[in-house]
């Protein structure tokens, strides 16, 4: 098969490695495995694999810089796999440009999920172009209307407020993917709003109240606790070349 995704595992614990890459070729993906920074550097640039899989943690530099040092000449989709389990950690990752984050010890099904998801909107987005979203959106109940730029559960109308309408849809943008507090303060107050989460607990707990049935127990939006939301990922759409 010619039109395999390949995978890029960075990872210098081989019993990690090897099992990551049994999982994925069971699942049809195309596997290549670095297990120093320096290596998967070369191998990212030279092999041009459709998606990276970072744990943070290599002998010779830390994969933070990775991120930061191939964010200067590629969005190749990054997920971080990492024994760090501070929030800090994680949000410096995905400011700095990881798309997702895994803690160890992981499950082979969230990976293979958070792949799918990164690899669908590798696809879909280009990653510098303006998004331009229109028609609609179905998730579970919820219906995202972009071009009447409304939010309906259940066939009523969630009469969100329009900061409340851009955050949906920007989470709906991203369905699938964790969004940082400042990313989406950025994205819906501009660039020099300072980061202030205040603002936007404010607006999710509304936003929630007007589309979960129970806020307590979101089925739309989720929070990643001191990171930030993320969207479930929708179902309907897939144009994904394995599985
Ligand atoms: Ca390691």
């Amino acid at each position: 098969m010619g039109n395999k995704y390949t995978i890029l595992i960075a990872e210098d614990e081989n019993s990690i490695s090897s099992i990551m890459q049994m999982v994925f070729k069971a699942n049809n993906y195309n596997v290549q495995i670095a297990s120093s920074g320096s290596q998967a550097m070369m191998m990212i640039s030279s092999y041009c694999p459709d998606l990276v899989i970072l744990d943070l943690g290599l002998p010779d530099m830390d994969g933070v810089e990775i991120i930061r040092s191939v964010r200067e000449w590629t969005s190749i989709p990054i997920i971080v796999v990492s024994a760090r389990t501070h929030e800090r950690d994680k949000v410096e990752a995905l400011d700095l440009g990881a798309d997702d984050y895994i803690t160890k010890p992981f499950g082979t099904a969230e990976l293979l999920a958070r792949v799918r998801t990164e690899l669908r909107h590798k696809n879909s987005f280009s990653s510098n172009s303006p998004q331009m979203q229109h028609g609609v959106l179905s998730i579970g109940k919820m219906v995202i209307d972009y071009d009447k730029r409304h939010v309906y559960v259940d066939g009523r109308d969630a009469n969100l407020t329009q900061n409340e309408y851009k955050i949906v849809s920007l989470l709906a943008k991203y369905a699938g993917k964790v969004l940082t507090y400042d990313f989406i303060i950025k994205n819906i107050w501009g660039p020099n709003m300072k980061c202030d989460n205040q603002i936007l607990r404010v607006n999710m707990a509304n936003i929630r109240r007007k589309l979960e049935d129970n806020p307590g127990e979101p089925v739309y939006i989720f929070t990643e606790i001191g990171v930030g939301y993320r969207m479930a990922e929708f179902t309907g759409v897939n144009n994904e070349k394995s599985l």
